[in-house]
């Protein structure tokens, strides 16, 4: 794989904090996290990076956090969930991020949001966590942009409402598919009903592109469709601004992109709103896709 620097991208989509949690042993202190936050931020030179604020239980897991066995994992005690629960650790974590937005552009993601009043939580310690940086002279970004990821059903449903009130908004359509389709991304039993092709996710998808362009903020996408070849065409059609992939899979996706037309995209999207069967609408997105990738 090509390193990042040879790659011509245009920021950091989605940039996972579990990982910095994980190097650790304990919960990592705001210092800790400022270097490993900053030096990512730094190596953008100005574009963009979201920094997706703590997304720990479902799947990922850390000992020192001692969160409870659950029965479903995946629907209990993740993400927001936690932090809003544990402020001290939280705030560590959106200080660190707004002073590492100093050093170029961050912005902050909030994962698995369900309702308006978990997000007015999270902006309420951003601003908190705003006051303790002055406190402490320590330069932060004081216009860093606020978004979520729509990731739940909950939250695609009331995308309107979320855009008069976010700066952006990224599809996590790895989640939303497992959500919307009540199948576990990671059992291989059922595997065949985590189908994003089901129209329900693609009505989602399209209900929060939509929603975020009328409001006039940008509609990203960072689950691993976003570097789907064949859904891309959908993602088009409904007019996403951002998409956001592993490195490798970029050069591809920008050839496709520029090779599919917006408006042709758009009433192909409005088509397949209109279609049951999601092998129909695979199919028909897939012949789209390659037709595109053989001019
Ligand atoms: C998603 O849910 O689409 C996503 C990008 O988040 P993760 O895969 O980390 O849950
Ligand atoms: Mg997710």
């Amino acid at each position: 794989m090509k390193p990042l620097e040879d790659i011509a991208y245009d920021g950091i989509g989605l940039f996972r904090t579990e990982f910095v949690f994980g190097r650790f042993s304990r919960y990592p202190t705001f210092e800790e996290q400022y270097e490993a936050y900053s030096e990512v931020v730094k190596k953008a030179e100005g574009r963009p990076v979201i920094i997706r604020t703590l997304d720990i239980g479902g799947d990922k897991d850390l000992a020192y956090f001692e969160l409870p066995k659950e029965e479903n994992p995946f629907l209990g005690y993740r993400a927001v969930r936690v932090c809003l629960d544990r402020e001290q650790i939280f705030l560590d974590q959106l200080m660190a991020i707004l002073a590492a937005g100093a050093c170029g552009k961050a912005k902050i993601m909030f994962p698995m949001i369900t309702e308006m009043s978990e997000f007015v939580a999270c902006k309420r310690l951003v601003a908190k966590a705003k006051n303790l940086l002055q406190d402490r002279k320590i330069p932060f970004d004081e216009d860093i942009h606020i978004g979520i990821m729509v990731e739940t059903p909950a939250s695609a449903v009331l995308a309107d409402r979320f855009a008069t009130v976010c700066d952006f908004v990224s599809i996590g359509t790895n989640d939303l598919t497992q959500y919307v389709t009540c199948t576990d991304r990671a059992n291989p039993n059922i595997q065949k009903l985590y189908n994003p092709y089901n129209p329900a996710v693609i009505r989602l998808i399209g209900n929060t592109i939509r929603s975020a362009r009328q409001a006039g903020i940008e509609a990203g996408v960072c689950g691993e469709l976003a570097g789907e070849l064949n859904f891309i065409p959908l993602l088009v059609g409904f007019g996403v601004n951002k998409l956001s992939m592993s490195p490798a899979l970029i050069e591809k996706v920008r050839y496709l992109v520029c090779r599919l037309n917006q408006r042709e995209m758009s009433r192909l999207s409005d088509q397949v709103l209109n279609i049951d069967d999601p092998y129909e609408i695979e199919s028909l997105v897939t012949s789209v896709s390659e037709r595109a990738l053989a001019i």
